[in-house]
């Protein structure tokens, strides 16, 4: 089964199957990750999934980004920035660094 996170008639992101790339977990579902850390780019949704079992934060490599309006999206990016004050990331790296730094905190190399 596949995982599909969607923004209505904007975006949408398919993943195959998650694995944690820090214990080797893996699952073809939802189960043992946690997901609330995904970002919606520019470039569309960037599932950011966070390991249960080790706490280990990520962005699946076999993510599916699909993006249906680049116009509507910006759009929802800059008024969710304007109205509740949402970050921006603009694209994957964005998300990446931001992954990074989380990472870099559990792990206590950022006091
Ligand atoms: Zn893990």
């Amino acid at each position: 089964m596949a995982l599909r996170f969607k923004l209505r008639r904007v975006a949408e992101t398919y993943i195959e199957n998650i694995e944690c790339p820090n214990c080797g977990w893996s699952s073809d579902d939802i189960e043992g990750f946690t997901t609330e850390l995904t970002r919606v780019t520019f470039e569309g949704i960037v599932v950011v999934c966070r390991c249960a079992k080790c706490g280990e934060i990520f962005l699946p490599c076999n993510q599916r980004i699909g993006v249906i309006s680049f116009k509507r999206l910006k759009e929802i990016i800059l008024r969710d920035a304007r109205i509740r004050g949402v970050a921006i990331y603009r694209n994957i790296r964005d998300v990446m660094s931001y992954v990074e730094f989380l990472n870099a905190s559990r792990r206590g190399e950022i006091h």
